[in-house]
C-alpha cells in the first residue's frame, strides 16, 4: 500500500533508539528523507548509519538537546538548508521518571516541563511557517497511554504529557484550515532498551527475574504481550500518511486494550 510518504521530508526527534528509532526505520521504508536527533552522538551517528543501511536514502543526523531552544534552531536550520521544508514532524523525548507528588522537586518540574511540554511547542513554533506555506502539513506527538488511565507513581508524567494534548487538541483547531494535521499517538508498554532497563530494576528489587515481571505486567494488558516498537511505529506512519487526510486532534492508544477507556 502506498502511504504517500514517498521523498517528504520528516524529522524524527529522540530517535538514536527506542520507538523513535523505529518510527525513523519505517519512514525510510517508505522512502522519506529522514532528519533525526538525539543527546549522544556516539548513538546516533550508528543509527544513522544503520537506517542507510536499511533504507539506502541519506538520513540526516543533529546533536541535540531538546530542552535547549538554540539547539532546536540549529536542528530544524540545518534541515532546511539541506532539504528545504519539513513536512512531518514526529515530537518524541525521552519520558519523565517515576515518583509520587512529595518526592518530584521543582527543578524536575521545570525539566521534565521543558522537554516534554516545550520541546514539542517549540519546534512546532519553528516547523509551521513551512507548513502553512506549503498547505500541508503533519504534526504527530508521541506520548503513552496513561493520558486515558493514569498510571501509579508517574506523577510527572501524568501530569505534563496531558499538557501536550490539550496544546495539541487547540492547536489542531488553529491549523486545520492551513492543511496541517496534528495528531498523538499512546504507546502502551513496549519492549525497547528502556523497558528491558526497567524490567531488570523491578527483578533485582523484588529478587526475581525480568521475565517474570514481564509476565505479570503483560496480565494486565487483554492482547496478553507488550508491544514491539514497529507496532508503534505504523501508528505514526498512518497519521503522516494519505490514509489519514481527515483525522486531526485525536489521540490514539496502541496498547493491547490496556486502557479501560476509549
Ligand atoms: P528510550 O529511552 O529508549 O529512548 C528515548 C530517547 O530519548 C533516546 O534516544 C534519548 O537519547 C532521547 N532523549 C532523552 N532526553 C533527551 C533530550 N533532552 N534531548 C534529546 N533526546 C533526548 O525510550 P522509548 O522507550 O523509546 O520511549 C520514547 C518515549 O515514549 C518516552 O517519552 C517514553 O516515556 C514514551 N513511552 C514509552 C513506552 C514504552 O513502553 N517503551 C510506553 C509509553 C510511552
Amino acid at each position: 500500500m502506498d502511504l504517500g510518504l514517498k521523498d517528504k521530508v520528516v524529522l524524527v526527534c529522540a530517535a538514536s533508539q527506542g520507538l523513535g528509532k523505529a518510527v525513523a526505520q519505517g519512514f525510510v521504508t517508505e522512502g522519506a528523507k529522514v532528519a533525526i536527533c538525539a543527546r549522544s552522538n556516539d548513538t546516533l551517528q550508528a543509527t544513522r548509519a544503520e537506517l542507510i543501511a536499511a533504507g539506502g536514502n541519506d538520513v540526516l543526523a543533529f546533536e541535540t538537546d531538546l530542552r535547549k531552544p538554540a539547539d532546536l534552531q540549529r536542528l530544524i536550520e540545518g534541515i532546511q538548508s539541506q532539504w528545504g521544508a519539513i513536512d512531518v514532524l514526529v515530537n518524541n523525548a525521552g519520558g519523565p521518571p517515576p515518583g509520587s507528588h512529595l518526592e518530584i522537586s521543582d527543578e524536575q518540574w521545570q525539566h521534565y516541563f521543558e522537554l516534554t511540554v516545550r520541546s514539542a511547542a517549540r519546534l512546532t513554533e519553528l516547523v509551521l511557517p513551512d507548513m502553512k506555506e506549503a498547505g500541508w502539513g503533519r504534526i504527530i506527538n508521541i506520548s503513552s497511554f496513561s493520558v486515558k488511565q493514569p498510571m501509579a507513581n508517574m506523577m510527572l508524567s501524568n501530569s505534563l504529557r496531558l499538557s501536550v494534548l490539550g496544546w495539541a487538541k487547540t492547536l489542531a483547531n488553529e491549523v486545520a484550515a492551513n492543511g496541517i494535521l496534528v495528531n498523538t499517538v499512546c504507546p502502551g508498554w513496549t519492549q525497547t532498551n528502556r523497558v528491558s532497563s526497567l524490567l531488570d530494576a523491578k527483578a533485582a528489587a523484588v529478587n526475581s527475574s525480568a521475565e517474570n515481571i514481564k509476565q505479570a505486567i503483560s496480565t494486565d494488558i487483554p492482547l496478553g504481550r507488550m508491544a514491539e516498537p514497529e507496532e508503534i511505529a505504523n501508528a505514526v506512519l498512518f497519521y503522516a500518511s494519505s490514509m489519514a487526510s481527515y483525522i486531526t486532534g485525536t489521540a490514539l492508544a496502541v496498547d493491547g486494550g490496556q486502557a479501560q477507556v476509549f
